[in-house]
Protein backbone atom coordinates (compact mmCIF):
# COMPACT_ATOMS: atom_id res chain seq x y z
CA UNK A 1 0.00 0.00 0.00
CA UNK A 2 1.83 3.52 -1.34
CA UNK A 3 -0.97 6.16 -0.07
CA UNK A 4 -0.32 9.44 -1.58
CA UNK A 5 -1.70 11.84 1.20
CA UNK A 6 -2.71 11.20 5.22
CA UNK A 7 -5.99 10.71 4.48
CA UNK A 8 -5.63 7.81 2.47
CA UNK A 9 -3.12 6.69 4.87
CA UNK A 10 -5.38 6.81 7.30
CA UNK A 11 -8.05 5.11 5.25
CA UNK A 12 -6.08 2.35 4.13
CA UNK A 13 -5.08 2.08 7.53
CA UNK A 14 -9.00 1.02 8.66
CA UNK A 15 -9.12 -0.84 5.18
CA UNK A 16 -6.02 -3.23 6.69
CA UNK A 17 -6.01 -3.68 10.31
CA UNK A 18 -2.30 -5.04 11.50
CA UNK A 19 -0.56 -3.48 8.73
CA UNK A 20 2.57 -1.95 10.23
CA UNK A 21 3.06 1.79 8.39
CA UNK A 22 6.88 1.78 7.25
CA UNK A 23 8.86 5.08 6.51
CA UNK A 24 12.63 4.78 5.79
CA UNK A 25 12.57 1.30 7.06
CA UNK A 26 16.02 1.53 9.04
CA UNK A 27 14.06 0.44 12.11
CA UNK A 28 11.51 -1.71 10.59
CA UNK A 29 13.08 -3.64 8.40
CA UNK A 30 15.98 -4.89 10.77
CA UNK A 31 13.06 -6.27 12.66
CA UNK A 32 11.54 -8.53 9.94
CA UNK A 33 15.04 -9.21 8.40
CA UNK A 34 15.89 -10.71 12.39
CA UNK A 35 12.50 -12.66 12.19
CA UNK A 36 11.28 -10.44 15.38
CA UNK A 37 8.55 -9.02 12.92
CA UNK A 38 6.00 -10.63 10.76
CA UNK A 39 3.56 -7.86 9.08
CA UNK A 40 0.32 -8.98 7.75
CA UNK A 41 0.82 -6.05 5.74
CA UNK A 42 3.23 -2.81 5.13
CA UNK A 43 1.66 0.59 4.55
CA UNK A 44 4.72 2.83 2.54
CA UNK A 45 4.67 6.54 4.02
CA UNK A 46 6.87 7.57 1.16
CA UNK A 47 4.41 9.30 -1.14
CA UNK A 48 2.89 11.78 1.11
CA UNK A 49 4.19 14.69 -0.01
CA UNK A 50 2.91 16.40 3.38
CA UNK A 51 5.54 14.37 5.76
CA UNK A 52 8.45 15.67 4.37
CA UNK A 53 8.34 19.38 4.77
CA UNK A 54 7.67 22.05 7.40
CA UNK A 55 5.56 25.01 7.68
CA UNK A 56 5.13 27.68 10.36
CA UNK A 57 2.60 28.14 12.67
CA UNK A 58 1.98 30.02 15.42
CA UNK A 59 5.52 30.46 16.41
CA UNK A 60 6.86 27.03 16.14
CA UNK A 61 7.46 25.00 13.36
CA UNK A 62 5.37 22.05 11.93
CA UNK A 63 7.70 19.04 11.13
CA UNK A 64 6.79 16.59 9.02
CA UNK A 65 7.27 13.06 10.65
CA UNK A 66 8.91 11.96 6.93
CA UNK A 67 11.69 14.29 7.03
CA UNK A 68 14.96 12.55 6.74
CA UNK A 69 17.84 13.41 9.32
CA UNK A 70 19.66 14.03 6.33
CA UNK A 71 17.24 16.97 5.57
CA UNK A 72 17.37 18.13 8.86
CA UNK A 73 21.24 18.03 9.08
CA UNK A 74 20.79 20.72 6.31
CA UNK A 75 22.29 24.51 7.08
CA UNK A 76 18.69 25.82 6.65
CA UNK A 77 17.21 23.57 8.85
CA UNK A 78 19.58 23.73 11.04
CA UNK A 79 19.35 27.52 11.34
CA UNK A 80 15.70 27.18 12.48
CA UNK A 81 16.44 24.45 14.94
CA UNK A 82 20.01 23.99 15.48
CA UNK A 83 19.59 21.73 18.52
CA UNK A 84 17.41 18.83 16.39
CA UNK A 85 19.94 19.38 13.15
CA UNK A 86 22.91 18.76 15.53
CA UNK A 87 20.94 15.52 16.83
CA UNK A 88 19.79 14.58 12.81
CA UNK A 89 23.98 14.58 11.77
CA UNK A 90 24.66 12.28 14.76
CA UNK A 91 22.46 9.51 13.43
CA UNK A 92 24.22 6.61 12.08
CA UNK A 93 26.23 6.45 8.72
CA UNK A 94 24.89 8.73 5.72
CA UNK A 95 23.19 5.26 3.76
CA UNK A 96 20.93 5.89 7.68
CA UNK A 97 20.26 9.11 7.59
CA UNK A 98 19.50 9.41 4.05
CA UNK A 99 16.37 7.51 4.22
CA UNK A 100 15.55 7.41 8.33
CA UNK A 101 13.20 9.84 9.59
CA UNK A 102 11.88 11.88 12.59
CA UNK A 103 8.35 9.88 12.44
CA UNK A 104 10.37 6.77 12.71
CA UNK A 105 12.99 8.23 15.08
CA UNK A 106 10.14 9.13 17.24
CA UNK A 107 8.03 5.76 17.31
CA UNK A 108 10.56 3.49 17.54
CA UNK A 109 11.33 5.05 20.99
CA UNK A 110 14.90 3.57 21.36
CA UNK A 111 16.40 4.86 24.77
CA UNK A 112 19.72 6.18 22.48
CA UNK A 113 17.33 7.80 19.59
CA UNK A 114 18.97 10.75 18.81
CA UNK A 115 16.25 13.51 18.73
CA UNK A 116 14.62 12.42 21.39
CA UNK A 117 15.85 14.24 24.22
CA UNK A 118 16.15 17.10 21.76
CA UNK A 119 12.30 16.78 21.51
CA UNK A 120 12.13 16.66 25.23
CA UNK A 121 14.58 19.97 25.94
CA UNK A 122 12.35 21.38 23.42
CA UNK A 123 9.22 20.48 24.97
CA UNK A 124 7.70 19.49 21.55
CA UNK A 125 4.30 17.93 20.86
CA UNK A 126 3.21 15.53 18.60
CA UNK A 127 0.07 15.44 15.94
CA UNK A 128 -1.23 12.41 15.82
CA UNK A 129 -3.94 11.57 12.89
CA UNK A 130 -6.18 8.44 13.17
CA UNK A 131 -9.58 6.95 12.29
CA UNK A 132 -10.87 9.17 15.29
CA UNK A 133 -9.60 12.06 14.08
CA UNK A 134 -6.71 14.93 15.12
CA UNK A 135 -5.30 14.89 18.40
CA UNK A 136 -2.02 16.62 20.46
CA UNK A 137 -0.04 14.87 22.95
CA UNK A 138 3.29 15.98 24.20
CA UNK A 139 6.39 13.80 23.06
CA UNK A 140 7.09 12.72 27.24
CA UNK A 141 3.72 11.42 26.67
CA UNK A 142 4.45 9.29 23.80
CA UNK A 143 7.47 7.93 24.87
CA UNK A 144 6.88 7.38 28.58
CA UNK A 145 3.56 5.44 27.52
CA UNK A 146 1.03 7.72 29.42
CA UNK A 147 -0.24 8.42 26.04
CA UNK A 148 0.65 6.28 23.46
CA UNK A 149 0.26 5.59 19.52
CA UNK A 150 -3.64 3.87 19.04
CA UNK A 151 -4.79 1.60 16.62
CA UNK A 152 -4.81 2.66 13.09
CA UNK A 153 -3.06 6.43 14.41
CA UNK A 154 0.05 7.76 12.26
CA UNK A 155 2.36 10.30 13.41
CA UNK A 156 2.06 13.25 11.12
CA UNK A 157 4.06 16.16 13.08
CA UNK A 158 6.15 16.97 15.34
CA UNK A 159 5.51 20.83 16.54
CA UNK A 160 8.26 22.43 18.03
CA UNK A 161 8.51 26.17 19.27
CA UNK A 162 10.81 28.32 17.35
CA UNK A 163 13.12 29.92 20.63
CA UNK A 164 15.82 31.80 18.18
CA UNK A 165 18.31 31.25 20.84
CA UNK A 166 21.65 28.80 21.16
CA UNK A 167 20.91 24.78 21.32
CA UNK A 168 23.45 22.24 21.24
CA UNK A 169 23.29 18.34 20.92
CA UNK A 170 26.09 16.04 22.75
CA UNK A 171 26.23 12.32 22.15
CA UNK A 172 28.94 10.00 23.55
CA UNK A 173 29.48 6.90 21.62
CA UNK A 174 30.97 3.29 22.90
CA UNK A 175 33.97 3.84 19.83
CA UNK A 176 34.69 6.34 17.23
CA UNK A 177 32.52 6.88 13.79
CA UNK A 178 28.92 6.71 13.84
CA UNK A 179 27.16 5.05 16.55
CA UNK A 180 24.27 4.78 19.52
CA UNK A 181 24.66 6.87 22.05
CA UNK A 182 25.75 5.46 25.36
CA UNK A 183 24.98 9.16 26.54
CA UNK A 184 23.67 12.26 24.99
CA UNK A 185 22.71 15.80 26.51
CA UNK A 186 20.92 18.16 24.62
CA UNK A 187 20.65 22.04 26.48
CA UNK A 188 18.00 25.09 24.87
CA UNK A 189 18.00 28.83 25.91
CA UNK A 190 14.86 30.38 26.78
CA UNK A 191 15.93 33.67 26.86
CA UNK A 192 12.62 35.17 26.63
CA UNK A 193 11.97 33.49 29.74
CA UNK A 194 14.92 33.19 30.85
CA UNK A 195 15.20 29.42 31.22
CA UNK A 196 18.03 26.58 30.32
CA UNK A 197 16.11 23.30 29.29
CA UNK A 198 17.89 20.44 29.71
CA UNK A 199 17.45 16.55 28.79
CA UNK A 200 19.59 13.71 29.01
CA UNK A 201 19.34 10.32 26.82
CA UNK A 202 20.35 6.93 26.25
CA UNK A 203 21.10 6.31 30.49
CA UNK A 204 17.39 5.36 31.43
CA UNK A 205 14.35 4.15 28.61
CA UNK A 206 12.94 7.36 27.94
CA UNK A 207 14.82 11.10 28.41
CA UNK A 208 14.97 12.65 31.56
CA UNK A 209 14.90 16.06 32.36
CA UNK A 210 16.98 17.59 35.51
CA UNK A 211 14.00 20.37 36.59
CA UNK A 212 15.88 21.05 39.51
CA UNK A 213 19.37 22.03 37.79
CA UNK A 214 17.91 23.30 35.42
CA UNK A 215 15.88 26.08 37.03
CA UNK A 216 19.51 26.90 39.45
CA UNK A 217 21.46 27.02 36.57
CA UNK A 218 18.83 29.68 35.12
CA UNK A 219 19.71 31.48 38.06
CA UNK A 220 23.60 31.70 37.27
CA UNK A 221 23.26 33.53 33.65
CA UNK A 222 23.91 36.79 33.40
CA UNK A 223 20.72 37.31 31.14
CA UNK A 224 20.69 41.04 30.83
CA UNK A 225 24.58 41.10 30.22
CA UNK A 226 26.52 38.59 27.92
CA UNK A 227 25.16 35.64 28.58
CA UNK A 228 27.90 34.22 30.86
CA UNK A 229 28.50 32.19 33.48
CA UNK A 230 31.32 31.31 35.70
CA UNK A 231 33.39 28.37 35.06
CA UNK A 232 32.83 26.70 37.97
CA UNK A 233 28.74 27.12 38.28
CA UNK A 234 29.15 25.82 34.86
CA UNK A 235 30.89 22.38 36.19
CA UNK A 236 28.50 22.53 39.29
CA UNK A 237 25.87 21.88 36.58
CA UNK A 238 27.31 19.16 34.84
CA UNK A 239 27.84 17.51 38.12
CA UNK A 240 23.88 18.16 39.10
CA UNK A 241 22.67 17.13 36.48
CA UNK A 242 24.60 13.86 36.02
CA UNK A 243 23.37 12.94 40.10
CA UNK A 244 19.99 13.28 38.91
CA UNK A 245 19.87 11.64 36.17
CA UNK A 246 22.34 8.50 36.77
CA UNK A 247 22.06 6.71 39.97
CA UNK A 248 24.77 6.92 42.55
CA UNK A 249 26.48 3.36 42.80
CA UNK A 250 25.85 1.20 45.38
CA UNK A 251 27.96 1.39 48.06
CA UNK A 252 31.23 -1.17 47.99
CA UNK A 253 30.99 -1.69 44.36
CA UNK A 254 33.86 0.18 43.12
CA UNK A 255 35.06 -2.52 40.91
CA UNK A 256 32.67 -3.81 38.10
CA UNK A 257 28.71 -2.51 38.07
CA UNK A 258 29.77 0.40 39.94
CA UNK A 259 32.52 1.46 37.87
CA UNK A 260 30.43 1.84 35.46
CA UNK A 261 28.09 3.84 36.32
CA UNK A 262 30.89 6.04 37.90
CA UNK A 263 31.63 6.56 34.51
CA UNK A 264 28.82 7.35 33.04
CA UNK A 265 28.20 9.98 35.57
CA UNK A 266 31.17 11.41 34.47
CA UNK A 267 30.47 11.26 30.73
CA UNK A 268 26.79 12.89 31.51
CA UNK A 269 28.59 15.71 33.95
CA UNK A 270 31.02 16.58 31.18
CA UNK A 271 28.61 16.62 28.37
CA UNK A 272 26.13 18.50 30.41
CA UNK A 273 29.21 21.06 31.19
CA UNK A 274 30.00 21.16 27.69
CA UNK A 275 26.51 21.69 25.81
CA UNK A 276 26.06 24.50 28.47
CA UNK A 277 29.53 26.12 27.80
CA UNK A 278 28.61 25.47 24.14
CA UNK A 279 24.77 27.56 24.43
CA UNK A 280 26.53 30.19 26.26
CA UNK A 281 29.33 31.12 23.85
C1 LIG B 1 23.00 0.89 10.95
C2 LIG B 1 22.02 1.72 11.76
C3 LIG B 1 22.49 2.72 12.57
C4 LIG B 1 21.59 3.51 13.32
N1 LIG B 1 22.10 4.51 14.11
C5 LIG B 1 21.24 5.28 14.81
C6 LIG B 1 21.76 6.35 15.60
O1 LIG B 1 22.96 6.61 15.71
N2 LIG B 1 20.85 7.10 16.28
C7 LIG B 1 19.50 6.88 16.21
O2 LIG B 1 18.73 7.62 16.84
N3 LIG B 1 19.00 5.87 15.45
C8 LIG B 1 19.83 5.07 14.75
N4 LIG B 1 19.33 4.05 13.99
C9 LIG B 1 17.89 3.76 14.01
C10 LIG B 1 17.05 4.39 12.87
O3 LIG B 1 17.80 4.68 11.75
C11 LIG B 1 16.31 5.67 13.33
O4 LIG B 1 15.54 5.41 14.49
C12 LIG B 1 15.41 6.23 12.24
O5 LIG B 1 15.07 7.54 12.58
C13 LIG B 1 14.14 5.40 12.04
O6 LIG B 1 13.39 6.02 11.02
P1 LIG B 1 12.75 5.20 9.81
O7 LIG B 1 12.04 6.18 8.96
O8 LIG B 1 13.74 4.34 9.15
O9 LIG B 1 11.71 4.31 10.63
P2 LIG B 1 11.02 2.93 10.16
O10 LIG B 1 12.00 1.82 10.30
O11 LIG B 1 10.33 3.09 8.85
O12 LIG B 1 9.90 2.80 11.30
C14 LIG B 1 10.25 2.65 12.65
C15 LIG B 1 8.96 2.44 13.47
O13 LIG B 1 8.18 3.62 13.43
C16 LIG B 1 6.90 3.37 12.84
N5 LIG B 1 6.62 4.58 12.05
C17 LIG B 1 7.45 5.23 11.19
N6 LIG B 1 6.90 6.38 10.78
C18 LIG B 1 5.67 6.45 11.37
C19 LIG B 1 4.61 7.41 11.34
N7 LIG B 1 4.70 8.54 10.64
N8 LIG B 1 3.51 7.16 12.08
C20 LIG B 1 3.40 6.04 12.83
N9 LIG B 1 4.37 5.10 12.89
C21 LIG B 1 5.49 5.31 12.18
C22 LIG B 1 7.05 2.09 12.05
O14 LIG B 1 5.82 1.39 11.94
C23 LIG B 1 8.06 1.36 12.92
O15 LIG B 1 7.40 0.76 14.02
C24 LIG B 1 20.19 3.25 13.24
C25 LIG B 1 19.71 2.24 12.40
C26 LIG B 1 20.61 1.48 11.66
C27 LIG B 1 20.07 0.39 10.76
Amino acid sequence: MLPASLEEAVEALAEAPGAVPVAGGTDLMGAVNAGLLRPVALLGLGRIAELRGWQYQDGAALLGAGLTHARMARPDFAALIPGLAEAAATVGPPQVRNVGTLGGNVVSAHPAGDTLPVLAALEATLTLIGPEGVREVPVSHLLTGIDPLREGELLAFVRVPLLHAPQVYLKATGRTGPGRATASVSVVLDPARRSVRCAVGAVAPVPLRPLEAEAWVAGCIDWDGDRTIEPAAAAAFGDYVASACVPEPPEGMDGGPGAAVLRLRRTVSVLARRALGRALK
